[in-house]
Formats: C-alpha cells, sequence, structure tokens
C-alpha cells in the first residue's frame, strides 16, 4: 500500500516535471522568436546576446527540472520516458 502511494507520488511528480519542461520550452522559444522579430534591446544588450541568455536560462531550467523523482538523475533531454533509463522506476 506504502510503496503504491510512493509510486503514484513519484508518477505526479513526473507529470508536473513534464508540464514545467513544455512550460520551459515554449516561453524560450516565445521569447526568442520576439526578439528575432523586433530585434529588441534591453539595457544596450542586444538581441542575439539576449537570445544567448534566453537558451542559458533554458538550459539550465532543464538541468534543474528533467529529472527522475526517484534518484534525481538526469533523464534524457527531448525523451518523454515511460521508466527511468537510471533506476527502473515508473514515471508514467
Ligand atoms: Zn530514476
Amino acid at each position: 500500500m506504502a510503496d503504491e502511494e510512493h509510486l503514484r507520488q513519484i508518477i505526479r511528480s513526473f507529470r508536473r516535471r513534464l508540464r514545467q519542461q513544455y512550460a520551459i520550452g515554449l516561453t524560450g522559444l516565445a521569447a526568442i522568436l520576439c526578439l528575432a522579430i523586433t530585434s529588441t534591446t534591453l539595457f544596450g544588450v542586444s538581441a542575439p546576446a539576449l537570445a544567448l541568455l534566453v537558451l542559458l536560462l533554458m538550459a539550465a531550467l532543464t538541468l534543474w527540472n528533467w529529472r527522475c523523482p526517484a534518484c534525481n538523475r538526469l533523464l534524457r533531454i527531448g525523451s518523454k520516458p515511460v521508466v527511468c533509463p537510471h533506476c527502473g522506476t515508473q514515471l508514467r
């Protein structure tokens, strides 16, 4: 019973991380698209430099977020695994 509840918590946590990962990707791409269209400068920083900052922020957020809720190891970028490739815990 406790194991089933633990597994449900892991699956819920993975779903939340997946939603956050979509939000990171979509928000970052929208920001880069806006920079490309408008060529905005912000505090004297050019659009290409701002786009690079957005990419670095997306990478940092992905490294923080895209982890197995059970073993906390980084999942493969761009994958949507059913089980963790490291510890074998069911994620979906
Ligand atoms: Zn794992």
